[in-house]
């Protein structure tokens, strides 16, 4: 290759990269100073609220420590950015229910107590051991398998027993938990956190099930007794046992639902003073009016019963607001409430504004506060006739998350 070729080639390779940076930084200052790219449907997560749930809970339960549940992304909330505020309010532990929460929580360098709640496989071990963090045992064989595990990479795993007093999920019989207990604590490579179990029916107090339950975990814990063991961490409180079940604190707490100010189940009586830390916005991006007679959205269900304003806003079913909520949702622009029509669509609703045409980018709220108005995720449960749970858990990550 002679020297001019080089030459054209070097010219070639910068004027070429040369121009589509110039291009890109030119078009991008451009973009930048005149819009957003983001899409016009988000939620808004109230760090104050988060912090104030915290507090409530702190109050109602002390001295016994608490573990913040971020399962499920937060409950819906983005797992990473609550964690890290969970972890920055010293919470004394967190808790997710699969691995690969936990996993994600370690990569972003989250340092404290992590437990997984879920049942592990055993090809799962090691990565609990290589990130620490905190295993669910619930029988002698799985603890055979971590005991093995830990020995073999010569390191200790710190875990939790898991009894079964009710839910019949997993974990040992609390009444045959005697072996599994004996073991651990003989155990050279497993370091005994904590015990504990779950409530089935914690949200309704009149609940028999839930003194059995306690019952139950008392006679688990008494196998320590009997063996004059030092008794590790117990824990049974979720929610629901957090206001109504004084008697179930023991050493730690585990509130999920109650941490985003949200009742467990709408019979619950309120009966700590929380605040829903979650909102969910989008803003109008088309609209039209309608002649009576004239249909709206999918299967033509919804008929203008006389001449009205259809607003379009862009979020539907594919961001996890369900479908089963057409003709029952509504949304509130300015204080007033406005019904959303027609079947909710993956990705866009309509509401009717009958008096006047809403203008374009007017910001509307589909859950949350918006003047003296308010739509809660309880009363969405009602409506898609669920659980407040399933409502937060399904706004999945199509949804950008905005935190103050
Ligand atoms: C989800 C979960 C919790 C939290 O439940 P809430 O009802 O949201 O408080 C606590 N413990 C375990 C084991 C869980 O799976």
């Amino acid at each position: 290759m002679n020297s001019s070729a080089v030459h054209s080639l070097a010219f070639t390779a910068s004027s070429k990269s040369n121009r589509s940076t110039t291009t890109n930084q030119l078009s991008q200052q451009n973009v930048q100073n005149f819009s957003d790219p983001s899409r016009p449907a988000w939620i808004e997560v109230d760090f104050a609220a988060l912090a104030h749930n915290l507090s409530e809970i702190r109050k109602r339960v002390k001295p016994a420590k608490v573990m913040a549940v971020v399962k499920a992304n937060a409950y819906g909330h983005g797992l990473v950015p609550v964690a890290r505020f969970y972890e920055q309010n010293s919470v004394d532990m967190l808790g997710v229910a699969l691995l690969e929460e936990a996993i994600i929580l370690r990569e972003n360098k989250i340092a404290c107590p992590i437990l997984v709640f879920g049942g592990l496989l055993e090809s799962q071990i090691p990565h609990f051991l290589l990130h620490q963090i905190d295993i669910t045992v619930s029988s002698l064989s799985k603890l055979e398998q971590v005991e093995r595990w830990a020995l073999h990479l010569g390191c200790k795993a710190r875990i939790h027993l898991k009894l079964d007093t009710g839910m019949g999920r997993i974990g040992t019989r609390a009444c045959s938990g005697m072996p599994m207990i004996e073991a651990a604590l003989l155990s050279k490579n497993c370091k005994l956190i904590g015990i504990f179990s779950h409530f089935a029916c914690a949200d309704d107090p009149n609940d028999k099930m839930n003194a059995l339950q306690l019952e139950r975990f008392e006679e688990g814990i008494g196998h320590f007794e009997k063996l004059n063991a030092p008794i590790p961490m117990r824990h049974i409180a979720n929610s629901g046992a957090i206001l109504h079940q004084p008697k179930s604190f023991f050493d730690m707490v585990r509130p999920g639902i109650l941490l985003y100010g949200i009742q467990p189940d709408a019979k619950s009586l309120a009966e700590l003073e929380l605040r829903s830390s979650l909102s969910l916005k989008a803003k109008t991006v088309f609209q039209k009016g309608m002649w009576k007679g004239q249909t709206v959205s999918y299967g033509a269900t919804w008929k203008a019963t006389k001449n009205t304003w259809i607003s379009t806003i862009p979020i539907g079913y594919g961001d996890g607001f369900m479908r089963s909520l057409s003709g029952k949702a509504e949304v509130i622009y300015e204080g007033k409430r406005f019904p959303v029509v027609g079947k909710i669509c993956m990705d866009q609703m309509m509401i009717e504004s009958p008096e006047k045409c809403l203008p374009n980018d007017a910001e509307v709220t589909l859950i949350g506060m918006n003047g003296r108005e308010v739509i809660t995720v309880e009363n969405l449960a009602d409506q898609a006739q669920t659980i407040p749970y399933e409502i937060l858990t399904n706004l999945n990550s199509r949804l950008p998350r905005y935190y103050s």
